[in-house]
């Protein structure tokens, strides 16, 4: 999607007056991130860059990665997102931006994450002596919070991701479990840079543990499961190592992030990022009624996504294309049902329509056709034919020519 050359001329519009007359989410995403920036190279705030994230809306293009990573958030099942592209693309600029869309969510005011429902579902046992003393005496475990984005290190090891013994509680009292980060993760955003490189087992761990919403650790005698809702964004360069096939198909949407081909898109990246290292304050403001705006329409559609139908003759149409693709995993079709429900939700329609199809359906099957298990089906085929063929010709050769005889 190129943005008109004449958006990119200097803002002559407030942002309040050009949000008045948008109609969907999508169409919000295009308009303000396609608004030029005047830089204003005043040193207001400065130094502070590093806390305040890069709005969303002022990332010039990348339209397709931008709704990938929308879509994942108004429907979990979609089932995460993996940027795919070398460095310096704006994949992390764009998923750390991403907290700023998300309404709050209730947060555990303790150490160990404890939260009223833990005592719903697994009696006050399930929560640490304190919370379970707050609970007794009515004082909330909880509180409004922002959503945060959780960042997986570099150097994770299995027992950071998944908890294991707390050593600061084994000194005091009994031996608790600490929570590891996929529980922190929990009602947050979980960015998993460098996917590609980490160690499978921790891979797997991630995967499974944002797949089922929950998770089980077991350090000898004890064992505690946590909750892990989270949207799942894994972002990879593949100069730098591939994926294991198994792993790729288990992320839903993938976007291939390619650098801005466009010299005044370029132009214009430059000019924001200047604007925002001088005074990131000044643009985030700019963007600002457009941000909150944008973060309403995704509480709607998030509220509104599960009531989506896709009637026969579209499913029809996406169960089509998947065969001619001659894409095996069950995924594409789920990822692109979920995907289309999400589109139509953001759109504010309650019913997929085949244009929602054309959108989404490169996002959930691109790289998931496989030419390798292409010629081995086909391979298999034939040796099937053949034994067939053969048993035939030795078993029943009389009922063969049999057959020929009254042909
Ligand atoms: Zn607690």
């Amino acid at each position: 999607m190129m943005i008109e050359s004449n958006e990119l001329e200097p803002m002559v519009q407030p942002p309040r007056e050009m949000s008045a007359s948008i109609r969907s989410l999508r169409e919000l995403i295009e308009t303000a991130s396609g608004r030029a920036v005047k830089a204003h190279l005043d040193q207001e705030d400065s130094g502070r860059a590093e806390i305040l994230p890069f709005p969303f809306l002022a990332l010039v293009g990348q339209i397709e990665m931008k709704l990938a990573l929308l879509l994942a958030l108004i429907n979990p099942n979609v089932g995460g997102v993996l940027l795919i592209g070398p460095r310096g693309t704006g994949k992390t600029t764009a998923i750390r931006g991403l907290v700023d869309l998300l309404p709050d969510v209730p947060r555990s005011l303790c150490y160990y994450g404890c939260m009223p429902e833990d005592i719903e579902i697994g009696g006050i046992d399930a929560v640490c002596p304190d919370c379970a003393r707050k609970y007794a005496l009515n004082e909330p475990m909880a509180a409004l919070d922002r959503v945060r984005l959780v960042e997986l290190p570099l150097n994770a090891q299995l027992n950071d991701v998944v908890g294991g013994i707390d050593e600061r509680a084994a000194i005091h009292e009994r031996i608790r479990l600490r929570r590891g980060i996929l529980a922190q993760a929990d009602k947050n955003l979980l960015h998993v840079d460098e996917v590609n490189l980490l160690a499978d087992e921790v891979v797997d761990a991630i995967l499974d543990a944002s797949a089922q919403g929950a998770y089980t650790i077991r350090r000898g005698p004890m064992a505690a499961t946590y909750r892990s809702q989270f949207a799942l964004i894994g972002s990879m360069n593949p100069e730098e190592g591939n994926l294991r096939p198994q792993i790729f198909d288990r992320f839903g949407l993938r976007i291939v992030v390619r650098g801005l081909t466009n010299v005044d898109e370029r132009l214009e990246a430059y000019k924001r990022t200047a604007a925002y290292l001088s005074g990131p304050r000044k643009l985030i403001g700019y963007y600002e009624a457009d941000t909150k705006l944008v973060k309403q329409e995704i509480q709607s559609a998030r509220d509104t996504v599960t009531k989506v139908i896709i009637p026969e003759e579209i499913s029809s149409l996406a169960l089509e294309i998947i065969r001619a693709l001659q894409i095996d995993s069950l995924r594409a079709e789920i990822t692109l049902f979920e995907a289309a429900k999400a589109y139509a939700a953001m759109d504010g329609r309650q019913e997929v329509c085949a244009e929602d199809l054309r959108v989404v359906t490169p996002m959930a099957v691109r790289m998931r056709r496989s030419i390798f298990m292409n010629q081995y089906f086909a391979e298999r085929i034939k040796e099937e034919e053949e034994i067939s063929q053969t048993i035939t010709t030795i078993i029943h050769p009389k009922n063969q020519e049999k057959k020929h005889e009254t042909l």
